[in-house]
């Protein structure tokens, strides 16, 4: 595809912006942060690798034992009856061996190296001891049951590419070269604000028309997922001066800010006003279902992205749009999952005009066949259905699904981890 410069931004008309359009906006104003430090691999789980990492040897370093048995030569094992060897030497993992001559055989364990001149194993279950000699079957060709030198990475290659979130594969893969810490992408600094006059916190009372903050919980735990220091600045109340104050406050501590509320276009919604007297605001309207006023600026050095306040929209915005932001800051080349199709089991008779995500359940089926499922109230109040979901599915806009219909589904383990 041909795609010179960045992406424009698009007009500020009250036109939506379709979905990818809106993510790749975002993507390419990702600057990455570029600060990293050096972890000890014991603490590495999650964070992104600065730079690649090479390994300065081949594992396995020796050629070794893939079975218990006995290393022979091939060439002394008839292709038809068997043949009796002489074992001379017993080699168990961590030991060396001495060279293997005609008509010798070693018994020989799992990981320890193939003694000089021996080219193939015969497995214990197939062999017969006879005093000092083992009998071996035949055929048996050079090579088996023996894993050559470098069988699983070779010196001079690279195990880690920057940009790899390392998972626990990826902590062991750099085990297995001696390499003992790694250079990762310093933590982005996330600042988050609640706005909302309405919000209490969890243990506290209820007051007439209030309601507890459960959009900084789930934003707690997204970012925590992501390896994020969060810098939590509270709720602020609906108007103009604290708001514009606690945008401030964010950014002079923040790599980004994410706010919850006050985006929508009523009285009481002061971040994007206060993003244009403070900052620089960019964007605003995407064909998303949750979340369709969505805000991105830039105060100083600090980006924002200001969410829709129920927190579903919280909840899915962040998934279509802050994550893939936060992994590109850090570096990660893939910042957002590709979905899987699977056979509608719902019906979606009306089509609408946005892009919905639905919370979704993949149901499987006796038959080992899977489905998906959604929540029967998919408002975006509705944060019960996030909990009863394992993941969404994308319904495009001004399409109607019938039970059958492969939809794409993305499941929370891709969206959230
Ligand atoms: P707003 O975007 O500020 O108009 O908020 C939209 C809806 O989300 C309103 O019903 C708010 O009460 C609700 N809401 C806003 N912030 C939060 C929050 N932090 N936790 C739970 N609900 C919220
Ligand atoms: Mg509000």
């Amino acid at each position: 595809m041909n795609r010179p410069g960045p992406e424009p931004a698009p007009s500020r008309a009250s036109v939506l912006i379709p979905v990818e359009q809106a993510r790749a906006y975002l993507l390419d104003r990702a600057r990455r942060i570029g600060e990293s430090e050096r972890v000890a691999l014991e603490d590495a789980l999650g964070r992104v690798a600065a730079a690649d990492v090479a390994t300065p040897i081949d594992v396995p370093g020796h050629a070794n034992s893939a079975m218990d048995g006995y290393a022979v030569r091939a060439a002394d094992v008839p292709d038809e009856g068997e043949v009796t060897l002489r074992v001379t030497q017993r080699i168990a993992a961590g030991e060396i061996g001495s060279p293997l001559a005609a008509g010798e055989a070693a018994r020989i364990f799992t990981g320890a190296p193939v003694p000089g001149g021996a080219d193939a194993i015969a497995i214990q279950e197939d062999c017969r001891l006879d005093g000092a000699s083992v009998v071996v079957p035949g055929p048996l060709t050079p090579g088996t049951f023996v894993r050559p030198r470098g069988n699983d990475i070779r010196a001079g290659s690279v195990v880690l590419a920057a940009g790899t979130r390392m998972r626990p594969q990826e902590m062991g893969v750099v085990a297995s070269v001696g390499i003992g810490s790694v250079e990762v992408c310093r933590r982005p600094r996330v600042a988050i604000v609640s706005s909302g006059n309405e919000l209490r916190r969890p243990g506290e009372p209820l007051g007439p028309g209030q309601i507890y903050n459960s959009n900084r919980y789930t934003l707690l735990g997204l970012l925590e997922r992501l390896g994020c220091q969060v810098v939590d600045l509270g709720t602020v109340a609906d108007t103009l001066a604290a708001t514009r104050d606690a945008l401030l406050d964010g950014a002079a501590r923040a790599d980004l800010m994410i706010t919850t509320g006050g985006v929508s276009v009523g009285e009481e919604d002061h971040v994007k006003r206060a993003l244009e007297t403070a900052g620089e605001l960019e964007m605003w309207k995407v064909a998303v279902k949750p979340g369709k006023p969505l805000v991105y600026g830039r105060l100083g050095g600090c980006d924002l992205l200001g969410l829709p306040g129920n927190p579903v929209s919280t909840l899915v915005t962040f998934c279509l749009f802050v994550r893939p932001f936060i992994l590109r800051r850090m570096g990660v080349a893939g910042a957002f999952p590709a979905p899987v199709l699977v056979p509608a089991r719902f019906e979606w008779p009306r089509p609408g005009g946005r892009r919905e995500f639905a919370r979704a359940r993949l149901a499987v089926s006796g038959e080992g066949e899977a489905g998906a499922e959604i929540y029967a109230r998919q408002g975006s109040d509705v944060l019960s259905g996030a909990t009863w979901a394992t993941g969404l599915v994308e319904i495009f806009e001004g399409t109607a699904i019938v039970p059958g219909d492969r939809v794409p589904y993305y499941s929370f383990a891709d969206l959230l981890d």
